[in-house]
């Protein structure tokens, strides 16, 4: 009798939060494409840190190997609290004020390596804006973890973790602070695309629990926000729990995602997160009914 094929391990699960070499991951997005289809996932989205570049490349892949692949990204925000980071779905290139706003994140990518490179130069430790942008490749979405691996290839530190740990971060001698939109101008800009808008992370943000919530609710009310992302390797059960129930308080979608970056991340999984994420297609089938009443195309 002949063998039936194995289950796919991820049957009946999706992945809306995934980085490529587009921005700070370490895989192509043709590759992480094929992974998704490999692990059986029903969807990927491609949510790059602030760029499109890798959506055409993954939108082929997944047209050849018909596995489900939603375009998006992943935007920055400024908050009292740091930085609130924003999903857009369904984000498509050609959007003119939506690629104007990606080109000014760029922008102020750019501004901010520059300085970073200055600041590391005073501590002893020059790197060239080459040597940076041969490390991060063309056309990238260029930060810190570029320069963390800069710093690595040049001896400067042991390993990406150590870069981050010892000059990346706040406080720290190479650290500079990325200038920032507000969240509703980022969210106005992608809402009116023709995305959906998620917040992402919410919890991973040092704030008060309370002040989250208000956000939140003071987002939604302007109409900006459609979902929040509750399954997520950082939220562990309680905020779960809390993002799932913000998001029944407010009407708001539910969204997750693993949030892989390839071996930079190397303790995060596609689909699986640290392996205990698990987010159902359920999701996506409540995310795409809310487009079509929307008269949005999914
Ligand atoms: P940037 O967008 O330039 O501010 O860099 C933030 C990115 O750095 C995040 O999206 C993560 O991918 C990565 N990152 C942040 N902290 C660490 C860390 N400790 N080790 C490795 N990567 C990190
Ligand atoms: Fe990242
Ligand atoms: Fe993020
Ligand atoms: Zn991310």
């Amino acid at each position: 009798m002949p063998e039936l094929p194995a289950p796919a391990p991820l049957a009946g699960l999706i992945d809306l939060h995934v980085h490529t070499t587009a921005s700070d991951g370490a895989l192509p997005p043709a590759q992480v494409v094929e992974m998704a289809h490999a692990l059986g996932l029903e969807a990927v989205a491609i949510t790059d840190h602030d760029c499109l570049d890798g959506i055409a490349e993954a939108m082929q892949a997944g047209a050849r190997l018909a596995q489900e692949v939603i375009p998006g990204c992943e935007l920055a925000a400024d908050t009292p609290y740091g930085e609130m980071h924003i999903v857009g779905l369904w984000t498509l290139p050609g959007n003119p004020e939506l690629d104007a706003l990606l080109a000014m994140q760029q922008q102020m990518r750019e501004c901010r390596y520059r300085e970073i490179l200055l600041a590391l130069d005073r501590v002893g430790m020059p790197l060239s804006e080459d040597e940076l942008l041969a490390e991060a490749g063309a056309g990238r979405s260029i930060g810190r973890p570029h320069i963390a691996r800069a710093m690595v290839r040049k001896g400067y530190v042991r390993s990406v973790a150590d870069a981050f740990r010892l000059y990346l971060s706040p406080g720290k001698a190479g650290y500079v602070e990325r200038r920032l939109l507000k969240p509703e101008e980022i969210l106005q800009i992608v809402k009116k695309s023709g995305a959906t808008t998620i917040f992402a992370h919410p919890m991973s943000l040092p704030a008060p629990p309370e002040w989250i919530r208000k956000e939140a609710a003071r987002l939604c009310s302007l109409g900006l926000l459609d979902g929040i992302e509750a399954y997520h390797p950082e939220h562990d059960r309680k905020k779960i729990q809390y993002v799932e129930k913000l998001a029944s308080e407010l009407d708001l979608l539910l969204s997750g995602g693993s949030d892989f970056h390839g071996a930079v991340k190397p303790a995060i999984e596609l689909g699986v997160g640290h392996g205990q994420l698990r987010v159902p297609v359920e999701l996506l089938l409540q995310i795409k009914k809310h487009r079509k009443q929307a008269g949005l195309a999914v």
